[in-house]
């Protein structure tokens, strides 16, 4: 009885060792694409698989495919970045796998989104905290927008005006907790606020991670922001030929907020009403939204290539017309040639995307 268990075990030990080196196979492929890294990175060359202590690389953990390719932009080789969500999942659905709940309980630092954007991963993520491990949630860094119950717009003014030294005071994700105010996730929409978010993980990483080379991390840093004004100045430009008339968004679910409120969109509704993607839309709802796109003469449905497009092709359906649904990579990267293997190509793709579907 006592062998065959440790046969089991054995065999269970030597099943992990294959997840592992298949993930961090994975994530060399992803960072391949990366080109002024590749072939010289060792990054995912070795998973440490518990708390550094000082000794070796310090692991970063990272939640999200979006967020892992930016810590990796900042911190180079000199830290392992795992990234828990692969490329192509829909954040708001993904639940870990036990190795990856290990993963995260066991990171000497870890990164997420926050405002409840992995929904999945919220209860790991207290018990990392509990655990002791340091925690940052890249929203906090951002001027946020916040939704009522119904998921509709308020206003910016809610963790809004503050400047950066005041981050976090206005926008924790408790606050999204709590049901009557809801922050919106998706800040990563707009290039000017993942800059902020770039700022304040920096900062983290330096402040918790020990090992790390300041000056190195900063200069990287300080790139890293530069490219992301170059996209958003490329995207404020791109979007200058689309007449003021047709700057509007229709979307799966609300997921363009903060992109609509960086480059003067207006979002005129989406097919799922929330700010996650669970919800169901009644056929009231997308009537409703059906007839306010013939009104608006909207001419595309924008779809996330990482959920269901079904109801998105039945409201293009419904307005009739030449009305099509448009796949998007909104809220997760794509995969090495899928022309969103980077934040920064996939919001290329994506600005490219809307030009030719609405200009
Ligand atoms: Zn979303």
């Amino acid at each position: 009885m006592w062998n065959r268990r440790r046969h089991a075990l054995t065999v269970v030990a030597a099943f992990l060792l294959v997840l592992v080196i298949g993930c961090t196979s994975s994530r060399d492929t992803a960072s391949a694409g990366r080109g002024e890294e590749s072939g010289t990175s060792l990054r995912g060359e070795a998973v440490t698989g518990s708390r550094s202590n000082g000794v070796g690389r310090p692991t970063i953990v990272v939640t999200t495919s979006i967020l892992g390719d930016v810590v990796g932009e900042l911190v180079g080789d000199q830290a392992e970045v795992v990234t828990i969500m692969p490329a192509g999942v829909d954040p708001h659905e993904f639940s870990p796998s036990a190795k990856q709940v290990d993963q995260i309980r066991r990171a000497d630092v870890l990164i997420a989104n926050g405002a409840g954007f992995e929904a999945g991963l919220v209860d790991v993520i207290r018990a990392a905290r509990a655990d002791g491990v340091a925690v940052y949630d890249a929203i906090s860094a951002v001027e946020a927008l916040t939704l009522d119950d119904d998921g509709h717009r308020l206003s910016g003014e809610s963790g809004s005006g503050h400047e950066h030294d005041e981050r976090g005071t206005s926008v924790s994700p408790a606050v999204a907790d709590q049901g009557t105010t809801v922050v919106d996730p998706h800040f990563f929409t707009d290039p000017r606020r993942m800059a902020s978010a770039v700022r304040g993980i920096s900062d983290f990483v330096v402040a918790n991670v020990a090992q790390l080379d300041a000056a190195s991390v900063q200069a990287r840093t300080k790139a890293y922001v530069a490219a992301l004004e170059n996209l958003d100045a490329e995207l404020a430009t791109m979007f200058g030929v689309i007449p003021a008339e047709r700057r509007v968004l229709v979307t799966n679910h609300e997921v363009f907020r903060y992109f609509a409120d960086r480059y003067g969109f207006e979002v005129v509704g989406a097919v799922i009403p929330g700010g996650a993607t669970a919800d169901e839309p009644s056929a009231a709802d997308l009537d409703a939204l059906a007839r306010l796109m013939k009104a608006k003469n909207v001419r595309a449905v924008f779809a996330d290539v990482a959920s269901s497009d079904k109801l998105a092709h039945a409201l293009a359906a419904e307005v009739g017309g030449d009305v099509r649904v448009v796949e998007l990579f909104s809220e997760s990267l794509g995969g090495p040639a899928s022309g969103a293997a980077t934040y920064l190509e996939m919001m290329r793709t994506n600005g490219q995307r809307i030009v030719e579907a609405l200009r």
